[in-house]
């Protein structure tokens, strides 16, 4: 049981101003933090205008050339530290995610092992950074290539998974010798200035890592994007915003990684093995009160065990406890803001009105806090509303296919290409199944794919880049080729 001096404790450890060049800077005003279970404000802190922005990427850009030309070595070392002090942290970690954020403490306890595990990989990639030497084919010259810091990165993360997004990026940017300006959603600020505070605290040189809360992200942004001495920018969120961004970073031709939305789909053919599949679809959707973008938007369940399958996920996801996160036993918390549950109640009324059935869940809960309870609905059309966008909340709608062509064409019937999840015995239909998919991930009988050693990303408007494996780290390289007559 969390205690209220507990919950002070750390709210009250974690620094509220802008952290600039190695020092944590006040504004003249600053913006309100709230519990999205009760609505009510719990820190207020330090709201950046563009002109702190720019300081930020002053100090970035003056520690660069030091930071790059540190021996790979010690940035390893910094990062495993780092890892380390997460590590030791992780329940004070979570307590501040579950706060500013609303997921279960067990879900916040297990992103920061998650999240942490980006900055011990990262540490193993930062002295792994090679090039290659080769004989030209018609003899002669030799053909260096050698990998160098792209330069200064501007990180713009989201509040969903508010410690694994910063570590994601930031564990690459440092490894490969980028310094960092990062600005965090307003809606969770708090965690990313604790863990920058962590990072200082495993030995990070002054102005390595700039954080920016603000409450005008556009503003502070824009200036930043189009200034010429920033040479990457890396951004997870919506896919509306993705490409606004994507528009601004063509003036100074940026490069880009995109992490955008998603609208996963999960495929139950008819010889999959049931219990892995409800299991599979409790994880895929109700990680994070199915607010992921890799949470299953659309169930395409073959039709001769669609009937059991939609009743025992009911079944399970009716009888999850919804609560406060920071409350024992709770698996369900409450949604980000009011209007997310606005747009949950829509799309639910939309589908119904379209036809769908409610199995479980379907009408908002009369109580403070920003819930909604898990729903599971069946016969939805594919022209509903919950078919084509992302829904970002607990609500499995379910539909049916008869072929396996058929349900391809169903799961590949959206412009998103993030992930998608298939449970079959047969192992030639699984390989076949996910060769046809249009995602830039696939899970096969496992209903969570995200992990800090393989590559994270999606195709179409999902986004560009990866994130994580081996991958991770080029998205913060450039490759020179150096041509040599001897
Ligand atoms: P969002 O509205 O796009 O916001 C994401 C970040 O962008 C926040 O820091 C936000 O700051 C900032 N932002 C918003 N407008 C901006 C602008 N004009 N210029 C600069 N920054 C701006 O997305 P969200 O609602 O927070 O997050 C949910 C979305 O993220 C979903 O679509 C989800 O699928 C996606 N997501 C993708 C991945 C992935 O890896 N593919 C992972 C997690 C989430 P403020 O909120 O302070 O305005």
């Amino acid at each position: 049981m969390v205690t209220d001096e507990q919950i002070r404790r750390v709210l009250n450890a974690v620094p509220k101003g802008l952290l600039i060049g190695g020092k944590w800077i006040s504004t003249r005003t600053m913006f309100a933090v709230e519990d999205p279970s009760t609505g009510e404000v719990i820190a207020e802190v330090a709201d950046a205008a563009p002109e702190h922005g720019i300081q930020a990427l002053d100090a970035a850009v003056a520690a660069s050339a030091d930071w790059a030309a540190t021996d790979p070595r010690q940035r390893a070392e910094i990062l495993r530290r780092a890892f380390d002090l997460l590590t030791e942290r992780a329940a004070d970690i979570a307590l501040l995610m579950t706060l500013e954020m609303g997921k279960p403490l067990a879900e916040a306890a297990g992103e920061v092992g998650y999240g942490a595990e980006f900055f011990r990989w990262f540490s193993e990639e930062a002295v792994r950074i090679a090039g290659r030497y080769a004989l030209a084919p018609s003899g002669g010259t030799r053909l260096l290539t050698m990998k160098q810091p792209v330069g200064p990165v501007f990180a713009i993360t989201p509040w969903n998974f508010p410690l694994a997004m910063g570590t994601r990026k930031i564990g690459p940017a440092l490894a490969a010798g980028c310094t960092v300006v990062i600005k965090p959603a307003a809606q969770t600020p708090l965690t990313t200035s604790a863990l920058a505070a962590v990072l200082i605290e495993a030995g990070l040189p002054d102005g390595v890592l700039n954080v920016i809360t603000t409450s005008r992200s556009s503003a502070v942004s824009a200036p930043i994007i189009a200034d010429p001495r920033l040479r990457k920018l890396t951004f997870t969120g919506s896919t509306a915003v993705g490409q606004k961004l994507i528009e601004q970073s063509a003036e100074q031709v940026l490069k880009i990684s995109m992490e955008l939305g998603g609208n996963a789909k999960f495929l139950v053919f008819g010889d999959a093995d049931l219990d892995d599949a409800v299991d599979g679809a409790m994880l895929a959707k109700m990680r994070n009160i199915g607010e992921a973008c890799t949470a299953a938007n659309r169930f395409i369940v073959h039709r001769s065990v669609a009937a059991e399958f939609s009743t025992r996920l009911a079944e399970r996801m009716g009888a999850m406890t919804i609560g406060r996160g920071v409350e024992d036993a709770v698996a369900v918390g409450p949604l980000i803001y009011s209007a997310a549950v606005e747009k949950t109640t829509e799309l639910v009324a939309d589908a119904v009105s379209k036809g769908a059935t409610v199995l479980t869940g379907g009408a908002s809960l009369d109580r403070p806090g920003h819930f909604y309870p898990p729903t599971v609905l069946t016969g939805v059309g594919t022209d509903a509303r919950v078919f084509r966008e992302e829904i970002f909340g607990p609500v499995a709608p379910i539909t049916t296919f008869h072929t396996d062509d058929e349900g391809i064409a169903l799961a590949n019937d959206t412009e998103f290409g993030l992930v998608a999840y298939l449970f079959t015995e047969n192992l030639s239909r699984a390989i076949t199944v996910a060769e046809r998919l249009q995602t830039g991930l696939v899970g096969i009988n496992q209903g969570i794919v995200s992990n800090p050693a393989a590559p994270f990303g999606g195709i179409k408007a999902s986004g560009l880049g990866r994130e994580g494996g081996t991958e991770g780290i080029e998205e913060y390289l450039e490759t020179k080729y150096v041509g040599i007559k001897l």
